[in-house]
């Protein structure tokens, strides 16, 4: 069946997503870029507004309605209750009329008297529709994933086609199905005006409860594991003609900012249609909303640490030079083989401040940025500097595009100093950046995610969770496909109370080599603050590697860390914290390792912690 190519989706969000009450969560869609609402019914229920006020004040943001949502427990075996529920039915078309919106989700029923008959669940659900069309009303039927006897799309679509009612049709939420492992691929095969509504969540993989999964654990599309590309286009194959819309129940971002969370959900939607119009034949079914392919990455162009006095000397210790000095701002320039470091002395707490990304098209990926509702990163700008093309990430980074050797080249704002990166007679041969490692703050951990994977074009690596001294920490990767850029980010799974000795938040900058012991060697000789690592770790790693007597010596001697998998092993040796939470680590990728050294990480950290005490105790 060949189709016209579609207009950009439109897009809506369940009001149940966002915090606050309606009168926050509707001007935070609107101002977002949604075209819709879905009106959960406790928000209405809780607001001062009445409904026909709730209509008005959407038309003036310019949002639809587009779900009254949700009715819940409809089907009965007793006759009785079922006319109550008919009664209640009633009332609620009453409150669509006055929001002005044709459809409302019902969902299956849970209640013990729920209908396990097919026959009498169809002529109920067609009583329903009946009352419903006579108010020029629509019911959508959804399969909750717990459903009593409805927990599948094929039984509620088994229901839908037996009652037989043009005002009855259904609702897929992708939740409930992909969390049950249901293939969507059927959904193509049924009839496109049967799609009533289209409901969007992603969600993590875990083992629980698939209730309480829902509940706390959805997440917006592209933040967590399920494939919603591969989701969507069958449902778009279908002949589905109505709104992408999100239904997200999640602990954070019921609590976070609602205007700051609908544009991380906005930013969702876009990414999921530009995806699923990637997919093979998917660009004929959805319109690409960001139109505008992430350039090519070519490498970390810099990083920019914000530090006191204490760093200058450790980079030269690591043969660093420093190559230039910023023509207005108190920045210096620092390079090694292919990685080049700014210090930024202005005052500010020691931070990764800056990253920089080598692009193919800085402007095109600055416009892909906007589309993306990246915040753009003001800037004061002296006459003789750059305008390179920057946003601001969630953590505050600001993120840069550059193309080094270009007219807008960013290191003209350097006066050269005497020294070269190329004069490398230090013995430790950095090559390049090879990552840059973000902790996150707790509450924007999966936005940061999505976000930086989105707006740099870049796809999901390794995903792990570990124990550390000071509580679980999660970490995400993300990189581009040919790994000339990655980042690794981490979050602390709880809030932190009291009792946090770690350091907060830390930050380091991986730095590529080619031989992590000679680097480490001439490191140490230089004076660099490598971090001690305790025997018990080298005694582990013997009884799990057995490497030779000479190499443990080594490693044990530099504090070197070694995790191996079966791709290969990924060695570091890590710097002291530098002014408080930033550090440098020397890393070498042997075979193809493809992770961030995680498994050691636990190890690191409390090496740092205890390093950071016995400082404490020499200045006491
Ligand atoms: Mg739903």
């Amino acid at each position: 069946m060949s189709r016209e190519p579609r207009t950009a989706p439109r897009t809506a969000i369940a009001t149940v997503c966002l915090s606050g009450a309606l009168e926050d969560k509707l001007p935070a869609a609107a101002a977002a870029g949604f075209d819709g609402v879905e009106i959960f019914e406790p928000d209405l229920v809780a607001s001062p507004m009445p409904p026909g006020e709730v209509r008005l004040r959407c038309a003036d943001l310019g949002l639809s309605i587009d779900l009254y949502q949700p009715f819940r427990d409809l089907d009965s075996v007793d006759p009785e209750r079922f006319a109550a529920t008919l009664r209640r039915a009633e009332h609620k078309f009453g409150v669509m009329e006055a929001l002005g919106t044709d459809t409302v989700l019902v969902c299956s029923s849970v209640a013990p008297d729920a209908v396990a008959d097919v026959d009498l669940l169809a002529e109920q659900l067609h009583a329903l529709a009946e009352r419903a069309a006579a108010r020029g009303l629509r019911i959508a039927y959804e399969a909750l994933a717990w459903g009593r006897h409805v927990n599948t799309y094929d039984r509620s679509w088994a229901a839908v086609c037996r009652a037989d009612h043009p005002a009855l049709g259904l609702c897929l939420d992708s939740f409930h199905i992909l969390s049950r492992g249901s293939d969507p691929a059927a959904i193509a095969d049924i009839p496109g005006e049967k799609l009533f509504f289209l409901q969007l969540a992603d969600a993590p993989h875990l083992s629980m409860d698939v209730l309480q999964w829902s509940r706390h654990h959805r997440l917006f599309p592209g933040q967590g594991a399920f494939d919603l590309p591969a989701f969507l286009e069958p449902v778009l194959r279908a002949g589905y003609a109505g709104p992408l819309s999100l239904e997200v129940f999640n602990d954070v971002f019921r609590q976070a900012d609602p205007a700051r969370a609908a544009v991380d959900a906005h930013r969702s939607l876009l990414a999921l249609a530009e995806a699923t119009a990637a997919r093979g034949e998917g660009s004929d079914l959805i319109t690409d909303p960001v139109a505008e392919p992430a350039p090519e990455l070519r490498g970390h162009a810099f990083v920019e640490l914000s530090a006191d006095e204490s760093l200058a000397p450790v980079l030269a210790a690591l043969g660093f030079a420093r190559t230039g000095l910023h023509r207005t701002k108190p920045v210096e320039r620092w390079e090694q083989g292919g990685a080049r470091i700014l210090v930024n002395r202005s005052g500010g707490p020691a931070a990764v401040a800056a990253l920089a990304v080598e692009s193919a098209d800085p402007l095109a990926a600055a416009r892909r940025a906007a589309r993306l509702s990246a915040p753009r990163l003001p800037r004061e700008r002296g006459p003789a500097e750059a305008d390179l093309a920057a946003v601001t990430a969630p953590d505050g980074t600001a993120v840069f595009f550059c193309r080094t050797g270009a007219e807008t080249d960013w290191t003209g704002d350097f006066v050269p100093t005497e020294e070269t990166a190329e004069k490398d007679g230090t013995g430790i041969g950095v090559t390049g950046i090879d990552h840059v490692g973000l902790a996150q703050p707790f509450d924007h951990f999966d936005e940061a995610a999505l976000f930086y994977r989105t707006v740099l074009g870049l796809e999901p690596a390794a995903t792990g969770e570990f124990a550390a001294p000071f509580g679980l920490v999660r970490s995400r990767a993300v990189a581009d496909a040919r790994r000339r850029v990655r980042l690794a980010l981490t979050v602390s799974l709880l809030r932190r109370g009291e009792w946090a000795p770690g350091v907060s938040e830390p930050q380091y900058v991986a730095l590529a080599v080619d031989d992590v012991l000679a680097a480490a060697r001439a490191a140490r000789a230089a004076g660099a603050p490598l971090l001690a690592i305790p025997d018990n770790y080298y005694a582990d790693l013997d009884a799990r590697l057995a490497l030779s007597r000479e190499r443990l010596a080594a490693y044990r001697d530099l504090g070197v860390l070694h995790e191996e998998t079966a791709e290969g092993a990924y060695l570091q040796v890590c710097t002291e914290v530098l002014g408080g939470r930033v550090f440098l680590t020397l890393v070498q990728r042997v075979g193809d390792h493809d992770g961030y050294g995680w498994t050691d990480a636990p190890v690191r950290m409390a090496a740092h912690r205890r390093r950071r005490l016995a400082r404490e105790r020499v200045r006491a």
